[in-house]
């Protein structure tokens, strides 16, 4: 692992490289319009997804800047300030898709796994917070009979569609919205071997 000094070095070398594609007409920033952004933003999607490093939204599908408003967040969780971001995004902009984007492996389903097998009264407050979000969506899987690794993939989508319904149900402005205005909230998961998105909870028919 590198130390932070590096990491921080790294980082604004790769702005400096940024901003002078900028300068060159912006082709190759992401989406090339980073300039005209500066006075208002329409992103066509909220993006809902975890804070793995393997899952950034906007390169997973192909996105460019001014595109989504991410909430990114471990496990994917719904917490009050995650529905009021998704609030803030729907009301202001008028982005009519929510997307909870979870993904195979996902460290907070190991976690809450894990805390579940073996409680640890040392975890930190703050981490249990996330680990009681997810643990409803892993507790109830403990007595099948699946392997580790089936236990884990269907936790992972029990997660994902636990925060979608969180969503849909858990916000009078949201639940309005879906009524009345045709906000959309499905649930999807990224396979970290594929790169594939599968879109398998909520979505209407066509
Ligand atoms: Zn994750």
């Amino acid at each position: 692992m590198i130390s932070a000094r590096e990491a921080l070095d790294r980082l604004q070398a790769g702005n400096a490289r940024f901003t002078a594609t900028l300068g060159n007409g912006g082709t190759r920033s992401p989406g090339g319009r980073a300039p005209e952004l500066t006075m208002n933003q329409e992103p066509h999607a909220i993006i809902l997804g975890c804070s793995d490093a393997r899952v950034p939204a906007e390169i997973v599908f192909d996105q460019g800047m001014g595109d989504l408003f991410v909430i990114r967040v471990a496990g994917n969780i719904v917490a009050p300030s995650q529905v009021g971001s998704v609030e803030f995004a729907a009301a202001r902009f008028g982005t009519r898709l929510v997307v909870v984007l979870g993904h195979t492996e996902c460290g907070a389903i190991l976690a809450t796994l894990e805390e579940l097998q073996r409680p640890d009264e040392r975890q930190s407050r703050n981490l249990r917070s996330i680990v009681d979000r997810v643990r409803p969506s892993v507790e109830g899987l403990l007595d099948t009979h699946l392997d580790r690794s089936a236990l884990i993939a269907h936790a992972v989508r029990n997660n994902i569609r636990a925060s979608a319904n969180h969503l849909r149900h858990g916000s009078a402005v949201l639940e309005q919205l879906i009524q009345d205005d045709g906000l959309l909230v499905v649930g999807a998961e990224y396979s970290l071997e594929t790169g594939v998105v599968d879109f398998f909870d909520g979505v209407p028919a066509t």
